[in-house]
């Protein structure tokens, strides 16, 4: 069977909602420099959108972190393919990720970061999962809260594929 997508979360929805995202986080941030690190490569246009409607100073940095391969199943395994460029120490860091699922690679990514003695750390995620945590952990930004289905767009990919879909979508017709 071929691969078809249905929407999930609409363009305008999404769109909505991240700008209602960036109020709420320009408000709790009045005041400060937000220090964005964008989780690649699914939370890159989450973090770029995001970012424009963000009315505090905002610095960002890049992480690449992967616990999955190219199909929809999680290998299990994370680990750091690239690191940060900066160092975060005394900076309000808000982790900036397409999705979690299980919650293994954010668990294991905050972690690691905690470690290196940011002023401040939260949590901004598009979208979550909840029926499938297997760890917890603290989301302190969420876009919207969907059903255990596999999704793409908005950077979200399958085998390297859709993230450039500008909404939500599932992929029907995966075997
Ligand atoms: P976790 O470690 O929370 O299980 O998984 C987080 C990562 O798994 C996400 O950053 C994302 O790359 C991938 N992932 C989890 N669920 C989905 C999904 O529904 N669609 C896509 N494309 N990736 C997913």
């Amino acid at each position: 069977m071929s691969e078809k997508i249905r929407v999930l979360v609409p363009e305008e929805k999404v769109d909505e909602r991240i700008r209602e995202l960036g109020r709420q986080i320009s408000e709790d941030y009045a005041g400060k420099q937000v220090h964005l690190i964008c989780v690649l490569k699914g939370g890159v246009f989450f973090m770029c959108e995001l970012a424009k409607r963000i009315t505090v100073p905002v610095s960002m940095d890049f992480m690449c972190v992967g616990s999955y391969g190219d199909g929809t199943a999680s290998s299990g395994v994370v680990r750091i393919a690239k690191d940060l460029d900066e160092s975060i120490e005394n900076k309000e860091v808000l982790i900036v990720e397409d999705i979690i699922d299980s919650g293994n690679t954010l668990y294991y990514l905050i972690d690691v970061l905690k470690k290196r003695n940011p002023a401040s750390m939260r949590l901004c995620t598009l979208l979550d999962k909840p029926d499938r945590r297997v760890k917890d952990v603290k989301v302190d930004y969420c876009g919207f809260e969907i059903p255990d289905e596999f999704v793409v767009g908005y950077g979200l990919d399958y085998a390297q594929k859709y993230r450039n879909l500008p909404y939500i979508g599932v992929v029907e017709g995966l075997e």
